[in-house]
């Protein structure tokens, strides 16, 4: 088993303060969390509704959960009582059953879009078109907070790749933030970006990541 506390307080050296650390904890038990949590570690992300429900029953209350993996709508009332931000939105019908559930439980929800930028056809997300169109509809969403983007690259050592799919994401930032007066109802400060996780998350910094998610570096091998 990885030494997490030790992975966290390397990574806090390594990572610059602006860069916000996701520990990934899915399919890892509620104790390897807590040794996260002791080691100052809040910010946990988890990717099954059940499971991040568990764990935040009887995880401590100041945990900031982010909930990145795919999202069926009728989970969606179990995640966000518990979840400060969805990372992976990745349909229209999904926002559009967060937005129903903000306006029944007058809160508001932070989301991130999730952009479809790595080669494989089966990792989710948008298009550029279907992005450009959601945010051009961001006033329909009141009780939806969109703040940013988030990708995932193609699984390979080769980092030319990586950098493509990366550079894909933040191009597609700087274009809404370009085209910002286009899209009433975003949120003026729109532009984090969640990308990088254990095999890449170094090129993600250098090119500018706000939000990074890793899982093994810090937890060690998941079994499934
Ligand atoms: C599992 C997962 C991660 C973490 O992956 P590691 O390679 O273990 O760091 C990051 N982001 C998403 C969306 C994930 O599903």
């Amino acid at each position: 088993m990885a030494d997490i506390a030790e992975e966290i307080r390397i990574l806090g050296e390594e990572l610059p303060s602006n860069v916000k650390l996701v520990a990934v904890s899915k399919f890892h038990p509620a104790e390897a969390v807590m040794e996260a949590y002791r080691a100052g570690q809040r910010v946990f992300g988890e990717s099954r509704p059940q499971e991040l429900a568990a764990k935040a029953a009887v995880l401590p209350k100041d945990i900031v959960w982010h909930f990145i993996g795919h999202l069926q709508t009728n989970k969606v009332k179990m995640v966000l009582p518990v979840a400060a931000m969805v990372e992976s939105v990745d349909s229209v019908r999904l926002l559009e059953a967060i937005e129903k559930w903000g306006a029944a439980n007058s809160s508001v929800t932070e989301v991130l879009l999730e952009m479809h930028i790595a080669s494989e056809e089966t990792k989710q997300g948008f298009s550029r078109e279907e992005i450009l169109s959601v945010v051009s509809e961001a006033g329909k969403y009141p009780h939806v907070r969109i703040s940013g983007l988030m990708g995932m690259a193609t699984l390979t050592g080769d980092e030319a790749v990586i950098r493509g799919d990366f550079a894909r994401l933040v191009a597609m930032r700087d274009e809404i933030r370009d085209k910002a007066s286009g899209f009433p109802g975003l949120p003026d400060d729109f532009g984090i970006l969640s990308f990088g996780m254990t095999h890449d998350y170094r090129i993600a910094v250098e090119m500018g990541a706000d939000i990074v998610r890793i899982g093994t570096l810090i937890f060690g091998e998941r079994s499934y």
